[in-house]
């Protein structure tokens, strides 16, 4: 008895299902996936097993395996990346803030060296304006009120480069402020994430390591064919490399299968692959058995 599928020359779409299970040797390529199909096929013609209900139940205890695999992955996939995404909005804002800072605290600077120029050229004004009553000459006279019509000049240069650094003051506080408030919004939410991806971490460490070492066992159930046809359709549709045929159709992508098609599916003889979505095919009678 045959094992293979035998190769139905009207149905073109049949050939990746074909492939896939080495059932047609003229259509298949020489290359590894290929011969390992055919070598398999040669196994279970030794093995004479007509039943492969085995190897689709282990098919199916797959597929629930990978499908919560790939649930995790999904899960923790938005996290790592909004994080850094936050990290990196959080790190312009910092040296935004760093910036406006540096300004601020030189503008500070200036000021105070500005008032206290104004103080002591006021004090200096001052104290001209008494000598100016016991001066001896119309020439000493000159030349203090000289002095001091320069140091009013620079005091009222001082005060409107003042009352400039003021207003330029009043706006940093409030970019300042508004940049403080954002980084602090920032840094809760990204700290929020970070121990929400460090608590699903841990959470799936565990729910993982589980998962793995299941799946390594049923994995080991299968032989090299099986294993090689389950991972390549499983590459493609991350658990979800097995589908059930309800009603003639493949529960992957709805289309509909051949009657004659699901009989054999159901016989289990031989493994099927979906014609149009590649799906390896398990008939609906075979769940729960
Ligand atoms: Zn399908």
């Amino acid at each position: 008895m045959n094992d293979i599928n035998t190769t139905d020359e009207n149905q073109k779409k049949d050939v990746i299902s074909d492939e896939a299970i080495g059932n047609n040797s003229d259509v298949i390529p020489e290359e590894d996936g290929a011969s390992r199909f055919q070598h398999y096929f040669s196994d279970v013609e030794e093995l004479n097993a007509p039943k492969l209900t085995t190897v689709l139940q282990s098919f199916l205890r797959l597929r629930e395996i990978d499908s919560e695999l790939a649930e995790i992955e999904e899960e923790k996939g938005d996290l790592p990346e909004s994080i850094e995404k936050l990290t990196s909005q959080c790190s312009i804002l910092k040296s935004d803030y760093t910036s406006k800072k540096g300004t601020l605290n030189s503008l500070v600077d200036e000021k105070s060296r500005l008032e206290t120029e104004n103080t002591s050229h006021e004090e200096k004004i001052n104290k001209y304006d008494e000598q100016k009553y016991n001066v001896r000459s119309n020439k000493e006279y000159d030349e203090i009120t000289k002095t001091v019509d320069s140091l009013f000049e620079e005091v009222k240069k001082n005060e409107s480069r003042l009352k400039e650094i003021d207003s330029i003051l009043s706006v940093l506080d409030v970019e300042i402020e508004e940049l403080e408030n954002k980084i602090t919004e920032q840094e809760a939410t990204l700290s929020e994430k970070q121990s929400l991806l460090d608590e699903l971490d841990e959470q799936y460490k565990q729910e993982e390591m589980v998962l793995r070492e299941r799946r390594n066992s049923a994995v080991s159930e299968l032989n090299e064919t099986h294993r090689f046809l389950y991972e390549n359709v499983n590459k493609m549709y991350k658990g979800e490399a097995a589908a059930i045929v309800r009603k003639g159709n493949c529960s992957g992508c709805y289309n509909s299968i051949p009657p004659q098609r699901v009989i054999e599916i159901k016989s289990a003889e031989k493994i099927f692959t979906c014609q149009s979505c590649g799906r390896i095919l398990v008939s609906e009678e075979l769940i729960g058995n």
